[in-house]
């Protein structure tokens, strides 16, 4: 945790100094391309090894029209089984590539610039030992006053937790994914036949959003608390990090992770269902 303080501390520092470019995404015919030449590929091979009496488990095969939603009409609830109800889009989305909004953790509300002295709940920061204080809103936001899925879309939408998140990966395949040139995770179920797209949307500090195709940071309504990870965690005395589902193009091994982050960063949302 003193890791992250610091590489927040840093990142705010160094990004004043830094330009940094961000990859509009285009807003042109949807295309959902994912290799459909080798998935028939595959498909061929199989009809050739029906003889085979120990044949290979069946791969997983995502078609064009495997992004769940019936119509353009976003965002749809798409039903994950075991996994539970997602929404198609991000939060503030029009379609399930697009970026949405960015959100400082327990905050309803986009704003122009993300670090800890704009964010809501900044108290002060403690000199003595570094670190920023913030106001304790609480140990699990989903469908409170701090849900910014609940208060703007309403009904049952809520922020996802922390151990919704970790259905999502027990009970979804997932794979590297692109529309319309935006570039993502498609996590697929197998018991409903459904999936979601999930943007590597990148984030916002400062003023600046960055990692667009690169990578993306989803909050979970859950305090980063050292329950779950079983190290002290100093955030949780004074501004306590938040858990966030990391998604990141860098290497495989990284996919898909939980990790701490810092509240006053800029992060999506991905509304889910009660
Ligand atoms: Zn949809």
């Amino acid at each position: 945790m003193k890791k992250l303080l610091s590489s927040s501390v840093i990142f705010f520092i160094i990004a004043n100094f830094l330009c940094f470019s961000f990859n509009s995404c285009d807003n042109g015919k949807t295309n959902y391309s994912n290799d459909q030449e080798q998935l028939r590929e595959t498909e061929s091979k199989s009809e050739t090894k029906e003889t085979n009496p120990a044949p290979p488990p069946e791969p997983i095969v995502i078609h064009d029209n495997d992004i769940s939603c019936p119509d353009s009409k976003h965002p749809h609830v798409i039903d994950l089984g075991k996994a539970g109800k997602w929404s198609c889009c991000n939060l503030g989305a029009t379609s399930p590539e697009k970026s949405g909004g960015f959100y400082a953790w327990g905050e309803v509300n986009t704003k122009d610039i993300y670090d800890y002295y704009r964010y809501k709940y900044y108290i002060d920061f403690d000199i003595t030992n570094a670190v920023y204080r913030c106001k304790d809103i609480g140990e699990e936001i989903t469908g409170t006053s701090y849900d910014a899925a609940h208060v703007k879309l309403g009904g049952n939408w809520c922020m996802p937790s922390y151990n919704r998140f970790k259905r999502l990966l027990k009970y979804c395949e997932n794979k590297p994914f692109v529309i319309n040139k935006v570039y993502g995770i498609l996590f697929y179920n197998t018991e409903t036949g459904n999936s979601i797209f999930f943007p590597w949307a990148g984030t916002k500090e400062l003023e600046f959003h960055t990692g667009a195709n690169e990578y993306g940071n989803y909050w979970t309504s859950t305090l980063y608390t050292r329950d779950k990870d079983g190290e002290y965690d100093i955030y949780r005395l004074f501004c306590p990090a938040a858990y966030s589902f990391d998604i990141k193009s860098e290497s495989p091994s990284e996919f898909n992770s939980l990790n701490g982050s810092s509240r006053a960063a800029g992060y999506s949302i991905r509304p889910c269902t009660k």
